[in-house]
């Protein structure tokens, strides 16, 4: 059974409900924003669908359902106006959960899940981007061009541990032989080519083969997660006290629980219409950064500025297209690699904002006044004379659009029990790795709390459903703990209970 929790503001959208028939009473709503609020109640009697097949829902109703764009404006429309839904089903003594993003959060989520007994089914676009490579990792990527090969992790760069249970985990996978100390010199890079490293310690941690591989290896420690792939989940419609998932109209299964795990436009357009108001709000206050990625293979080392020590990354003080330099040939091969020599330079999220451009559908003009702007970055970042730095014989520009988050409400994750539904991701706790494979982690055991407990006391498993947002500091390309900037200080990862 379902049953929708619905605004007076929205009765007239009741033409829009894909459940019939509908009573009305009049209540307040246990999870409404304003508790004063008068509520209505769509009470939903689901057995018996009307003859309507519940995946083919939009189809039935396509000439009575007001056609919503995507356009932003469209898209808050419909997030503050839904209706709310509330499961009232018993819960299932087999339950399933379908995890939407297979980026470290839900990763670490149906990882969690399995442990405490759960399956889940993992979604994920799995974004082709470049040359036929795929593989699971979202804002994890690693990109591998034949035939010399060149290698780039083109996102996260290496990560830093401040929480023992985030630590527990990356002990197990150096152990494993999944990820290992990086010990290289790293530091911050002043326009005009000073170099100050950071101390060797904290530890900080990169994939060995690279980070897209650590995603593929955690999956491989699973046995029960089911992962379909690519899939672009692109509707959540509930029906007979189950999240029905399909994409484009093709059904993905039917689930108890769902875990939203990314963010950015696509999460606020599948929530728009979910029957989620609560986890839609949170996630439209969400703001996000846009970086741009420079992917450039050089034959030759890059001439380290006089007097500074060699460095293999850098985050760069004072030019305005460049926050980041990594020499992934050295990480991932050493520094005396013959190879070529494979850079990754991140644009500032000033530079990203300026130049925002569809990221799909990059303008070659766009790409090439970037490419430009960030290979002149580096010059002056290393203090060369302007069109002295030797050409890249390769190179690629992407734009990450929704980058990292700048905002965060600080709680490990977001769970609505009456919608059986939850959300993890990094931008709950920070922005980092550590902080979505917390809050991965954290929702799965949440959820399992919720199911051990039958679903009888919904409401003393409602989560972070209002929590405020604060804004978020650290380096451009996200907060790496104890080597904050010297001109910015990262918050840390605030301190919380993970109940296991
Ligand atoms: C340029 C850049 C540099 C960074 N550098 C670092 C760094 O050096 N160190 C560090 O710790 N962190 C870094 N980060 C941050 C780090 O990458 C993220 O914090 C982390 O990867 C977030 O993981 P996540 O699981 O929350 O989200 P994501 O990795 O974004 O995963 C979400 C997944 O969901 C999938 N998805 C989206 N919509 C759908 C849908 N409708 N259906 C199915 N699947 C869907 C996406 O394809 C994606 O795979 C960097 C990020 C960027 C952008």
């Amino acid at each position: 059974m379902t049953t929708l929790v619905h605004s007076i503001s929205s009765i007239s959208f009741l033409s829009s409900l894909t459940l019939q028939p509908l009573k009305i009473k009049t209540h307040k709503s246990p999870l409404s924003n304003s508790p004063s609020k008068s509520t209505k109640t769509l009470t939903c009697s689901t057995s018996k669908p009307n003859n309507r097949r519940p995946m083919d829902s939009r189809k039935p109703t396509s000439k009575k359902t007001k056609k919503y764009g995507t356009s932003r404006r469209s898209i808050l429309k419909k997030t503050f106006i839904q209706e709310q839904v509330a499961f009232s089903a018993q819960l299932s003594s087999d339950p399933h959960v379908g995890i939407i993003g297979g980026g470290m959060a839900g990763l670490l989520c149906a990882l969690s899940l399995e442990e405490r007994g759960v399956k889940s089914t993992v979604f994920d676009t799995v974004a082709m981007l470049f040359q036929g490579i795929h593989g699971l990792g979202g804002r994890m990527g690693t990109r591998i061009i034949d035939p010399q090969p060149l290698i780039f992790d083109h996102a996260a760069q290496f990560f830093t541990v401040s929480d023992p249970r985030f630590s527990e985990l990356v002990d197990d996978w150096v152990e494993k032989g999944l990820v290992r100390l990086w010990q290289d010199t790293i530091g911050e890079l002043e326009v005009g080519g000073q170099f100050v490293p950071f101390p060797s310690s904290p530890p900080r941690y990169i994939g060995v083969n690279g980070m897209r591989p650590l995603a593929d290896s955690i999956l491989s420690q699973t046995r029960t997660v089911n992962v379909v792939r690519p899939c672009w989940i692109s509707k959540l419609e509930p029906f007979n006290g189950m999240w029905h998932l399909s994409e484009n109209g093709k059904p993905c299964g039917q689930f108890d629980i769902i875990v939203i795990a990314h963010n950015g436009k696509c999460a606020n357009r599948l929530l728009a219409s979910s029957g989620l108001p609560l986890i839609a709000r949170q996630t439209k206050t969400l703001e996000l950064s846009s970086i741009w990625a420079l992917l450039a293979a050089f034959e030759d080392p890059l001439p380290i500025p006089n007097g500074a020590t060699p460095f293999e990354g850098a985050f760069v003080k004072g030019v305005d297209s460049l926050s980041w330099m990594g020499n992934n040939s050295a990480k991932l091969f050493g520094s005396k690699t013959n190879g070529p020599h494979c850079w990754t330079f991140f644009s500032t999220a000033a530079f990203g904002k300026r130049n925002k451009v569809p990221q799909e559908n990059i303008p070659t003009a766009t790409a090439e006044k970037v490419k430009t702007g960030m290979l002149e970055g580096v010059e002056a970042a290393l203090g060369l004379p302007k069109d002295s730095l030797q050409r890249p014989f390769y190179t690629r520009v992407q734009l990450w659009g929704a980058a990292l988050p700048t905002n965060t409400p600080g709680i490990p994750c977001i769970f609505d029990p009456h919608g059986r539904a939850g959300i993890c991701g990094d931008w709950l706790l920070g922005s980092n790795l550590e902080s979505a494979a917390l809050s991965g982690m954290a929702l799965a055991n949440h959820i399992a709390d919720y199911l051990q407990s039958d679903g009888g006391r919904p409401e003393e498993f409602a989560l972070g459903l209002n929590k405020e947002f604060q804004p978020l500091e650290g380096h451009d390309i996200g907060q790496f703990s104890g080597l904050e900037s010297a001109t910015k200080k990262a918050n840390p990862i605030q301190a919380y209970q993970l109940s296991t």
